[in-house]
């Protein structure tokens, strides 16, 4: 049941407390080479590790990407963009912005993909780009997200500062979906129309529209990809569901897990946490988890989240705090002290999914992903052998 096996894990670990998200490099893989064989033949997938990999990790995924055919990568920050260069990552590097202007220079310098999100950052691009600093960048097109991209006024102005200036090169077009998730969408198809009205108009007026790219997961998952050269795919490659309606046959990449570091069995009365919000209705064995909310275990799982012990549903008891949890562990007799836990994923044939946690807590698993935080030790796991990753090592 216990998957851990410390003999192949550095040594670190074991002076580090066991609160750890494990993250399954091949499970990553594998939901790489599912989303490609979904694509038709001349459709490429460009991997967005924005947000550290959606809080799995940038750097070792990124590496990971650049063993399978992965066209692009792409993140929301110049930081992101940077982290990934310096650690070695030589894929491209799509960065989908907003970038002020002291950073379209810095981008450009890199050999970055510059998404332009708006007429002042076309701007911005133009202004800097020269023969000897030529500008690669992919245009956005607002079809209804209504939040970045040119809007169809944008268009003719944003025509005639690409025709002078020829050191920035349009490598792709693209727009972003809003609804795409949603089983009831109708939006989508309007996106589409409206995108292809846009490129309809700049053709003629001299932007050459080579490549294409408007899905996200959910649009890829559903196969609405149009005549895309690319498609932008996040929370599928860390295998949580991007549709509101179904299960896509994904792996969940990160498992999340703990030990009971204290036991206790308090008498019928008793109350458990700050606000004395839970009180024993019988004689009850309380274990004390060393995690808490600056890890990104919701405040809002208080006397409302489980975890899984043996294989086994415990609830959490009264409120979360800082830096620990309680859980009501009395009915798993066999419980004991440095008895793994999981608070996500899988244990036995009981899995906690990061969907789960995001419908009790009133989000999406995008955010449940993202708020486990720094202070948790990351562990890469794979074929190849054992990663340990902490900002305190
Ligand atoms: C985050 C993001 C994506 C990826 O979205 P998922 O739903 O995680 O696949 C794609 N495109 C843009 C512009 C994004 O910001």
């Amino acid at each position: 049941m216990d998957r851990t096996c410390m003999s192949t894990a550095p040594e670190a670990l074991n002076t580090l407390r066991p609160t750890v998200a494990e993250i399954d490099v091949d499970a990553f893989a594998r939901n790489v080479a599912a989303i490609q064989s979904g694509l038709p033949q001349s459709t490429r997938l460009i991997a967005v590790l924005k947000a550290d990999a959606y809080g799995h990790g940038a750097v070792p995924l990124a590496r990971r990407c650049e063993k399978e055919r992965i066209a692009m990568l792409a993140v929301a920050l110049l930081e992101e963009a940077r982290e990934l260069r310096s650690a070695g990552v030589s894929l491209p590097i799509l960065i989908l912005g907003p970038l002020v202007p002291r950073q379209v220079g810095i981008a450009a310098e890199a050999g970055f993909t510059l998404g332009i999100v708006g007429p002042t950052q076309l701007h911005d691009v133009c202004s800097y780009a020269s023969p000897d600093n030529p500008v690669r960048i992919h245009l956005k097109l607002d079809s209804g997200m209504g939040r970045m991209g040119l809007v169809e006024t944008d268009l003719e102005p944003a025509a005639s500062m690409l025709r002078n200036n020829p050191n920035v090169e349009v490598k792709a077009i693209y727009t972003h979906f809003a609804n795409a998730s949603d089983s009831r969408d109708g939006f989508t198809q309007r996106q589409i129309e409206r995108y292809e009205r846009m490129l309809q108009f700049l053709e003629p007026v001299g932007v050459r529209t080579p490549l294409h790219h408007i899905a996200n997961s959910a649009a890829t998952v559903r196969g609405v990809i149009g005549a895309s050269d690319f498609v932008r795919v996040g929370l599928s490659l860390y295998g949580a569901e991007p549709l509101d309606w179904e299960r896509s046959r994904l792996e969940p990449v990160m498992t999340w897990r703990t030990r009971i570091a204290r036991l206790k069995t308090l008498e019928a009365g008793e109350a458990v946490g700050y606000g004395t919000t839970f009180h024993t209705s019988r004689r009850s064995r309380i274990a004390t988890l060393p995690v808490g909310y600056a890890d990104g275990y919701d405040r809002l799982l208080s006397n409302c989240g489980s975890v899984l012990i043996r294989g086994r549903r415990a609830p959490v008891v009264g409120r979360v705090s800082m830096d620990l949890v309680t859980v009501d562990a009395t009915d798993i007799q066999e419980a004991a002290v440095d008895d793994e836990v999981i608070l996500m994923g899988r244990q036995g044939n009981v899995e906690i999914s990061a969907e789960e946690i995001a419908q009790k807590t009133g989000t999406i698993p995008y955010e449940v992903f993202c708020n486990v935080s720094a202070r948790v030790a990351r562990l890469y796991r794979s074929s190849q052998g054992v990663e340990l990753r902490s900002r305190f090592l």
